[in-house]
């Protein structure tokens, strides 16, 4: 599995459709201060369902819509398309090829989709679940993670191994059936 592109529409600095692909090599993001690099990755960790605005490195979620500049209009919706390739079915769907969308209005309503089919934030974090790509697993690796891993409390830390362990669906899934 990997990432093959993004596409970002109204997330913070990308007021113009943009597409950025990748190819199964090592990708790297180059650009001068202040150009977007780490809005990409905010906006990978937004798709994928960070719901924690500190660490989109926003105050409120609607921060994340472009406010505007003087040359440009805010814009009322935020949009992040994710399309993975899915060649050994690590994503359990049966297809070469997983989107993930995320929509945020300005009024807060917000839309999730899997393949362009409307579904709950819920389900779009159960698809990840043990493929180490969630919002909060180990796949992408910002600064300070390294030191707040190894900072951790154990149990904390023991979450990482279970998601590498590929049974963090089933520890989900019993504790929402010990609370039925
Ligand atoms: P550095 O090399 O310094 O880390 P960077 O390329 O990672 O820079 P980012 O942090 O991705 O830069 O982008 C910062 C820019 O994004 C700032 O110019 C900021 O004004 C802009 N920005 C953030 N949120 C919004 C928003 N909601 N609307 C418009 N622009 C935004
Ligand atoms: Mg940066």
């Amino acid at each position: 599995m990997f990432l093959k592109s993004i596409e970002i529409f109204g997330f913070k600095s990308f007021a113009d459709k943009s597409l950025i692909q990748f190819s199964d090599g090592v990708s790297a993001l180059l650009g001068p201060n202040g150009c977007g690099k780490s809005n990409v990755v905010d906006a990978i960790k937004w798709v994928l369902g960070e719901q924690a605005t500190k660490s989109l490195r926003a105050d409120k979620m609607e921060d994340v819509i472009f406010n505007g500049t003087e040359a440009r209009k805010a814009l009322n919706v935020a949009e992040v398309t994710l399309t993975l390739q899915n060649d050994h079915n690590l994503l359990p769907l049966d297809m070469p090829e997983v989107s993930v969308k995320r929509r945020l209005y300005r009024n807060g309503d917000s839309e999730y989709y899997i393949n362009n089919t409307p579904v709950r934030l819920k389900e779009l974090r159960e698809l990840f679940y043990d493929t180490g790509v969630g919002k909060s697993a180990y796949s992408i690796m910002e600064q300070g993670k390294i030191d707040q891993v190894l900072s951790n409390k154990p149990e904390e830390r023991r979450l990482i191994f279970e998601e590498a362990a590929a049974i963090t669906k089933f520890k989900v899934r019993g504790q929402e059936a010990e609370r039925k």
